[in-house]
């Protein structure tokens, strides 16, 4: 039972399977789809128009049908924040972790659309923050999935390889 995947809200299943693919490539481990979680309109901050990720990490942690899992990553299609911080692209803890698609597509910067870009980057924050499950910690390389993402621009550098520092052994 290594990790699960589950749609916070609405999120394409095709994402999901896309994904799927990628992390049991990436990980070597069992990816399996979970029952998804409702709309969280607990996490959501009017003023901000964005989504607490705190906060639904928890409620993901509180969901006994998730507990025999190893890992469990949600994907969101909202924009999440955390306090001080104006977004993020995905929030982690012990065992659970999430990512948002919202800043991944190109058409958020109002680029042209470009589906092989949109996957890579998925599957970049997929690993990044399920990395921080099983312990890591940002990483100085600028190309390791590990670094710290404060744009777009960082995502596409780094990419979803580990360095050889931090790649799970
Ligand atoms: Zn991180
Ligand atoms: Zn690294």
């Amino acid at each position: 039972m290594d990790i699960l995947l589950i749609a916070v809200g609405e999120v394409e299943i095709k994402v999901i399977e896309m994904l799927k693919y990628d992390l049991n490539k990436a990980f070597g481990k069992q990816v399996l789809v979970g029952k998804g979680m409702p709309r969280p309109d607990y996490a959501f901050n009017k003023k901000r128009n964005q989504y607490l990720s705190t906060a639904i990490l928890k409620a993901m942690m509180e969901k006994k049908e998730y507990a025999v899992y190893e890992k469990i990553l949600g994907i969101i299609d909202d924009d999440l924040y955390v306090p001080k911080l104006n977004f993020v692209f995905g929030e982690a803890g012990q065992r659970v972790a999430i990512i948002s698609l919202t800043r991944l597509r190109n058409e958020f910067y109002n680029l042209p659309k470009d589906q092989t870009l949109f996957r890579k980057r998925v599957l970049t924050e997929g690993v990044h923050e399920l990395g921080h499950t099983y312990g890591l910690v940002h990483c100085r390389n600028p190309h390791c999935v590990m670094f710290f993402s404060n744009s777009l621009i960082d995502t596409d550098v780094k990419g979803p390889d580990f360095c050889r520092k931090c790649k799970p052994r």
